[in-house]
């Protein structure tokens, strides 16, 4: 049976996409929210000599959500998975998450495989500056902290217990000017 020659389809699904992106520029959460965006089976599970197929989603999912809002998302996912590995998400805070990411399912395969992207032989290392973006604090739903990046836990003889915001101020470098005005 002779092989059908099937032109591959190189264009991007969205028309305003013009900017060519490059996967390296791209964090690893950037990446993630790229790949949920992209045509990436649900259940898709990476093999070996993928890698151009990652390469493609992620270029994919760029160009149907545009390279700001997967870096706006990406920065949201990252700061709101700080806070809930700190068990300090509000409600307000995962109905935000949910319904930016309607299917939790898929964000977590889709961060798997962005993973999976930056390591191995045919990996792509994530540039610096993509790393220092990604690691912007923006929560989305409020934070606790007011954005101070300290979270007061309560008061013990007029003096604020507080502790450092985990989106916020995830170093705990920030000067804490909450207790200065409590205290
Ligand atoms: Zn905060």
């Amino acid at each position: 049976m002779p092989a059908t020659l099937i032109a591959p389809r190189t264009t991007p699904d969205s028309p305003d996409a013009v900017s060519p992106v490059s996967v390296g520029e791209l964090s690893i959460v950037e990446r993630m929210v790229a790949l949920y965006a992209s045509d990436m089976p649900n259940r898709y599970r990476f093999g070996k000599g993928d890698d151009a197929q990652l390469g493609s989603w992620i270029v994919q999912g760029v160009a149907r959500l545009g390279l700001e809002e997967v870096y706006r998302s990406a920065a949201y996912a990252q700061s709101y998975r700080l806070l809930s590995l700190a068990n300090l998400t509000t409600a307000d805070q995962t109905r935000a998450h949910s319904a930016r990411f309607t299917n939790l399912r898929r964000l977590d395969r889709a961060e798997s495989v962005a993973g999976i992207s930056s390591i191995g032989p045919d990996s792509v290392p994530v540039s610096a500056s993509a790393v220092a973006r990604s690691r912007r604090p923006m929560v989305e739903g409020g934070c606790p902290c007011g954005g101070t990046g300290w979270m007061e836990l309560q008061v013990l003889d007029g003096e604020a217990l507080s502790r450092s915001c985990p989106a916020h101020n995830p170093t705990g470098n920030l000067v804490n000017r909450r207790v200065a005005v409590t205290g």
